[in-house]
């Protein structure tokens, strides 16, 4: 069985939605994830926060242009008069459900409720949709089986064992369709996976059922060796690890979810990154080879703090910067990249919920500074300790940008820079054009 992951620009009109065949074999076994049609998880956004800031009237204006949008979508969608009434019908059902929420107290909960609605019409259209053509398929309620505990991690196992039962009560079928993104939390709730998270439920799918293979197909063939959307000349990287993969993704590649790499690498499942628009390109695979001797791709994270905290009490000491790293646990707050000296510790933060309550405690170990509007620039490649110079060419093609901090050998493929977010593009182009 393999998982089929659509994103948004691939469902993103009637026509691409109807081009989806030309890379789905409906005979072959397979889960077809797919995310909202694009734009409509931001408009969703939009509608709930002027719920949540009581603005029904623009709720209401908001709501009613999305709706719109969907008139036309399924009056393209469709070609019979049944298949264009039962569109329109869907499309009923899911906007009453958000206009409702004008009538009730909107907390986080409504939102979630309606941030869930675009995968919730994205896939049911396309299944109507392969019905009306006389494809068959299963629409399979992800609200069913995709599932987080109390920390927001997903429960592989709970997936599989929820999820086995529904493929195997529609043995006779080959095409299975689900939502991306949308999962229920440990009070049941409907949840979601953080924004783009489809990847990630394409990847839980593939760890929980022991895929042959997770694809994600998106608007581009593969993984870059640096960000598209700020250098020119970017070009696909044929092959890369899971830990390569996982670190690009994590530090800014936003082709991939964050975390969506992991449960694929814990069970070995092979990712493709495919182009939708170019079904034929060979794009990016990940598996666990790595190929050596290269320095293979660029991403860049912002709104990144960085912390400083100077103490003599540090000098000899012991446990000083457990007591550090305690505070941030406490306040569940996850540290990207750390450097030491021998009397000061300086790390980094992209959460910054607790900052204030964590820099009161901070200041019990000694002073603090802070430096806000910060980007970690990471280089994903062989970085080993037998590479001669490959740090070395990275620090030269940056020597004219003030470094704030430089992470090196904490793993043997990345070295990681820290830069004001004013220098990022500066720091992008030219370690392209002098690593590639
Ligand atoms: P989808 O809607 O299919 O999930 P996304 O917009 O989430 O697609 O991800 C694809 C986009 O990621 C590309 O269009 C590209 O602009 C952007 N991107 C950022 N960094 C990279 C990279 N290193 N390689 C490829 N794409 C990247
Ligand atoms: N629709 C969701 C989003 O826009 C999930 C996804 O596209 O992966 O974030
Ligand atoms: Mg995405």
């Amino acid at each position: 069985m393999k998982i089929l992951k659509f994103g948004g620009t691939s469902v993103g009109s009637p026509e691409r939605m109807k081009k989806l065949l030309d890379i789905i074999r409906p005979e072959e076994k397979q889960i077809v994830v797919l995310s909202a049609v694009s734009g409509t998880t931001n408009n969703l956004v939009e509608i709930s926060q002027a719920y949540l800031d009581g603005d029904k009237k623009k709720a209401k204006e908001l709501t009613k242009a999305l709706h719109d949008k969907y008139v036309v979508f399924v009056e393209e969608l469709f070609s019979t008069d049944a298949g264009k009434a039962n569109g329109r019908d869907l499309i009923d059902y899911h906007f009453n459900l958000i206009s409702s929420f004008a009538n009730e107290l909107f907390t986080p909960i409504e939102e979630k409720v309606i941030l869930a609605q675009g995968e919730l019409i994205s896939t049911t259209l396309y299944h109507f949709y392969l019905t009306e053509i006389g494809v068959k398929s299963v629409l399979l309620p992800a609200l069913d089986f995709m599932k987080i505990d109390e920390d927001n991690e997903p429960m592989v196992e709970h997936i599989g064992t929820h999820l086995q039962p529904l493929l195997e009560k529609n043995g006779d079928n080959t095409l299975f369709i689900t939502q991306g993104y949308i999962c229920r939390n440990s009070f049941g709730e409907i949840d979601n996976l953080r924004r783009g998270g489809s990847d990630y439920t394409a990847s839980l799918l593939g760890a929980a059922i022991k895929a042959d293979e997770v694809q994600i197909w998106t608007d581009i063939d593969g993984m870059h060796n640096n960000d598209p959307r700020i250098v020119k000349g970017t070009k696909p990287i044929a092959q890369l690890s899971f830990d390569e993969a996982a670190e690009l993704a994590y530090f800014g590649a936003k082709i991939l979810h964050p975390q969506s790499v992991f449960p694929a690498q814990k069970y070995k499942i092979p990712v493709r990154l495919l182009n939708t628009m170019e079904p034929h390109a060979a794009g990016t695979l990940i598996t666990n080879e790595s190929e050596k001797g290269q320095i293979k791709s660029i991403a860049a994270k912002d709104g990144i703090t960085a912390i400083k905290i100077q103490s003599t009490r540090m000098l000899l000491a012991y446990g000083f910067l457990r007591r550090v790293f305690e505070v941030f646990e406490r306040y569940k707050t996850p540290i990207d990249m750390i450097t030491t000296s021998e009397v000061a510790v300086s790390l980094t933060i992209d959460e910054t919920a607790n900052l204030p309550d964590i820099i009161k405690e901070l200041n019990d170990f000694g002073s603090v500074e802070l430096d806000n509007d910060q980007t970690i620039i990471c280089v994903v490649g062989d970085f080993g300790p037998e590479k001669h110079g490959f740090a070395a060419r990275v620090l030269e093609a940056v020597k004219h940008i003030p470094l704030r901090m430089i992470s090196y050998g904490g793993s043997n493929y990345n070295i990681s820079l820290l830069v004001s977010t004013s220098d990022k593009t500066e720091a992008l182009r030219s370690l392209h054009s002098r690593l590639f």
